[in-house]
């Protein structure tokens, strides 16, 4: 069996379209040309954050063993979301496929194009739900608290809920 070098978590999410479908082709399209899947979370609806007049979301998490290093993972993401239709119209604004780097390993990176951990999974719940059906003892580099942690303490009030529609 091939083993991969580094363990990656990401966040998907969907709010235009048939938002189901996206993920599934999106976790198909990961496992094709970004690693192994080894464990995805359950499919929340969530309430849209930051710009709140807009589709509800489909998210999931997912972990992902990978050899691609992360700026190379990046890209292979943005690859997937254009694949799957995304346009890039507004911040946070609504979209087909968004895919973000949450964790990758214990890296703390800040770059221009690439910020890890994820700087905004601390105040989002829509993130924290998903990711801790995966990795609830996985600890954040920076702020040493476990994912079980972060989500007791999320500030975020925007409704998240096991999505109930057919896979
Ligand atoms: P948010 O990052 O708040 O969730 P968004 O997902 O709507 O917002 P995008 O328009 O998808 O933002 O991405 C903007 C840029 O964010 C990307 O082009 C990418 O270079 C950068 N970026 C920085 N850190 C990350 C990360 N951890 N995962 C994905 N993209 C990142
Ligand atoms: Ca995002
Ligand atoms: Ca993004």
């Amino acid at each position: 069996m091939k083993h991969h070098a580094h363990t990656a978590y990401l966040l998907l999410g969907s709010n235009l379209g048939d938002r189901v479908v996206t993920l599934h082709r999106a976790l198909v399209a990961l496992a094709g040309k970004a690693g192994r899947l080894v464990a995805v979370s359950g499919v929340y609806e969530t309430a849209a954050w930051g710009q709140e007049a807009q589709p509800a979301f489909l998210n999931q998490a997912v972990q992902l063993n990978t050899d691609l290093a992360p700026e190379q993972l990046l890209a292979a993401c943005q690859q997937i979301e254009a694949d799957l239709g995304r346009e890039r119209l507004e911040l946070w604004g609504p979209r087909t496929l968004d895919v973000d780097i949450l964790f990758y390993d214990d890296l703390v990176l800040d770059t221009p194009a690439l910020t890890i951990p994820h700087p905004r999974l601390p105040e989002r719940l829509f993130a924290l739900m998903p990711l801790a059906d995966i990795a609830t003892t996985y600890v954040h580099p920076q702020l040493g608290k476990s994912v079980a942690d972060l989500l007791a303490d999320c500030p975020d009030k925007l409704p998240v809920e096991p999505w109930l529609g057919d896979l």
